[in-house]
């Protein structure tokens, strides 16, 4: 069976009315019949129907044992954090999600839960960071916002060899495009509110193992902790996913194209998408992903703060916002939007130049996407190109 064809299939009738939507069981608690004996079901928080569906759905789609549903993606990350324990240390990928790091950094720093930030991209790198204590890899692949992938299966084998959990956020992939369990990983997370959502409408956030060990062990901390994904946005994401596959075979479709155009583009520096030869990953983006994905960077060759911000505010398509995703394009400059709180020389580092620009590509018709990229760089060159004329 291919794959649409399971994900639609796996989303269930309603049993009792037949009703092909899941119904939204927006209830607080369920009656019993005596002390303890009820239809599965006693408190919300500690499980719903609706919710119960989607992390039935979302655990198949990831080929893993258990799914569970938070209140957004950093709470699914916080429900990882919370298996390790005081004196435990993380292996994580340098480029990490500025949220997740921020978590790591002035959250459970201070409950003794250490972090090295590693280029995952090179897996020398991670061997010697492994200490004693080292109890999980924490990998994004493809990293926000310049695309670095991690080679997946290598890293689950060392992790293996070394008695570590080996935990990756899918978000940028989806698991369209990149099954991490499947590769090896123990832990797959997603901040539900970008493509599994995939309509800006969101903010959700999701755990999936491969063995029910580990689900039973996060689950208890989804209750214990209480950040659950009401039964009304379980509703949304549901409906998200029905279109999953068909949404990212055309915003890889669109990347794919802008990417290209941009590549050749004389007001462009580098160009950031896993899908060009050129890009230093290309070979394991191609083994581990069906495809490369609906984002796409890029730097300009006048390589100023003033110029990325000519861009990012003269695109009409390309709407000016925080978040990816979703079915309408959106355009955001890091520097001076989600890593502004960090370090310049830290920034620079990572490769955030002041001129980088990050692309969430929707489902617009590229011809006008790309139509209006040009419009907005020629804006850009005739406003703060000294030197680069077209
Ligand atoms: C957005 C995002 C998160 C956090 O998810 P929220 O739903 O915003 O809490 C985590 N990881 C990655 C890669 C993200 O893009």
């Amino acid at each position: 069976m291919q794959a649409t064809t399971q994900l639609l299939h796996s989303i269930p009738v309603d049993a009792q009315t037949g009703a092909i939507a899941v119904p939204i069981y927006q209830t607080s608690t369920f009656v019993q019949e005596a002390p303890g004996v009820n239809k599965g079901y006693d408190y919300s928080r500690t499980n719903n129907p609706t919710r119960a569906t989607l992390e039935q759905i979302v655990a198949e789609l990831e080929n893993g044992a258990t799914g569970a549903a938070f209140s957004s993606g950093l709470a699914a990350i916080d429900a990882v954090i919370k298996l390790l324990e005081s004196g435990d240390h993380i292996i994580a990928v340098d480029d990490i999600y500025g949220g997740a790091f921020r978590l790591f950094d002035k959250v459970y720093k201070k409950f003794g839960i250490s972090v090295s930030y590693v280029d995952t991209s090179d897996l020398d790198a991670i061997a010697a960071a492994i200490q004693d204590s080292t109890r999980l890899i924490w990998l994004e692949t493809p990293t926000n916002p310049t695309l670095k992938i991690s080679d997946i299966k290598a890293i689950a084998a060392l992790a293996k060899e070394n008695n570590i959990l080996l935990c990756v956020d899918n978000t940028f992939a989806s698991p369209a495009l990149q099954k991490p369990l499947d590769l090896g990983a123990d832990i797959v997370v997603h901040s539900g509110t970008k493509y599994i959502g995939g309509h800006s409408d969101v903010i959700a956030g999701l755990v999936v193992t491969k063995t029910k060990e580990l689900g039973s062990q996060v689950k208890f901390y989804q209750n214990a902790c209480g950040a659950v994904l009401s039964p009304f946005d379980s509703f949304l994401l549901i409906r998200g996913l029905e279109t999953l596959h068909l949404r990212i075979k055309q915003h890889c479709r669109n990347a794919a194209s802008i990417a290209g155009f941009l590549a050749q583009h004389p007001l462009v520096d580098k160009v950031y998408y896993p899908g060009l030869s050129s890009h230093p990953n290309h070979a394991t983006a191609k083994a581990q992903q069906e495809d490369f994905g609906g984002v796409v960077s890029f730097s300009l060759k006048t390589d100023t703060i003033e110029a990325a911000t000519a861009f990012v505010t003269a695109t009409r398509f390309f709407h000016l916002a925080e978040s990816l995703g979703g079915v309408k394009s959106l355009v955001s400059h890091p520097a001076s939007m989600t890593h502004k709180s960090i370090d310049e020389w830290r920034r620079k580092a990572a490769g955030v130049s002041d001129s980088l620009i990050r692309l969430s590509v929707g489902l617009e018709d590229a011809s006008d996407l790309i139509s209006d990229i040009d419009t907005a760089l020629a804006l850009v060159a005739a406003t703060h190109s000294s030197s680069v004329t077209i």
